[in-house]
């Protein structure tokens, strides 16, 4: 860096927060508040312009550590630029954060496990992601959090209080729903163990051994949580009852769609997709 484009106080470009808050009393006595990096310690000496010597008042230590921060930078020629920490070539990738987030621990250890694949729009990801960590708005997580209810029951069986894995598998329209997709995609079995949103989402992220096939059968997933949880709210605030029957229908377009035109290898054709999503494969 030259210094030329970094404020010496202002920027945090030194240290765990900027000089300004470190050493309020010195930045107060600083003649030149949006002076440069360059402007103070450019050169072969440093060049401090107070607008009262901080040894009167009392600072000469606060001076002594804040000549000790900056006694090793190491001024050169350019612009001044930003590096990040955490890339090797100090480049900033969004993709860097995100491994960095996952390789923290998650409340739910299942939602690394979710697959950020380019054939599910990003928001449908993004639902499935929260129902994982159940960080949507059910009525039940509504209550929790203060806010007043009419009913915490299911609206579509009012047996069973409403959360995440409740609306999206073990209510028995959820139960219907999967039991046909599971019949649609060829699976026998496996239908009973899956209790909860992370069970889904760990059995669609190591079923079967075709990596293709693999891809669809997440989205159709994903496709199924995302229809659920659409279903619940236009049968909760539209009034909108919807059979398992066009509810199957409608999941299977909207995967169709997806597959058709955000996949990059062809398919085969709507009708061949009802009778199998793995038709020709
Ligand atoms: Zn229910």
């Amino acid at each position: 860096m030259s210094g030329n484009n970094t404020l010496f106080w202002y920027d945090h470009w030194i240290g765990s927060s900027n000089l300004k808050s470190r050493y309020p009393n010195l930045f107060e006595l600083e003649s030149k508040k949006r002076c440069t990096v360059a402007d103070r310690i450019g050169g072969l000496n440093q060049n401090w312009k107070w607008e009262t010597r901080p040894v009167v008042q009392g600072l000469d230590s606060e001076v002594h550590d804040l000549i000790n921060d900056v006694s090793n930078v190491q001024l050169n020629s350019g612009l001044d630029q930003w590096r990040c920490k955490l890339s090797l070539d100090g480049r900033f990738f969004v993709a860097i954060i995100r491994q960095l987030v996952d390789k923290l621990k998650t409340i739910n250890p299942v939602a690394p496990m979710i697959i950020w694949s380019k054939v599910v729009p990003i928001k449908v990801i993004c639902l499935v992601w929260r129902a994982v960590q159940q960080r949507i708005p059910t009525a039940t997580a509504l209550e929790c959090r203060g806010i007043l209810v009419n009913s915490t029951l299911c609206s579509s069986c009012i047996g069973n209080f409403e959360c995440a894995d409740h609306v999206l598998i073990n209510c028995p329209f959820a139960n219907m729903i999967r039991s046909c997709i599971w019949s649609w995609c060829g699976i026998t079995g496996e239908h009973e163990s899956i209790k909860t949103i992370s069970d889904l989402i760990y059995f669609a992220s190591k079923w079967g051994r075709n990596k293709r096939k693999r891809k669809w059968f997440v989205a159709i997933c994903y496709g199924m949580i995302w229809n659920l949880w659409r279903f619940r709210n236009k049968r909760l605030f539209h009034r909108e009852s919807i059979s398992v029957h066009n509810g199957l229908e409608c999941i299977k377009a909207m995967t169709f769609f997806w597959v058709k035109h955000r996949s990059d290898k062809g398919m085969c054709s709507w009708e061949e997709w009802l009778i199998s999503p793995f038709y020709d494969l």
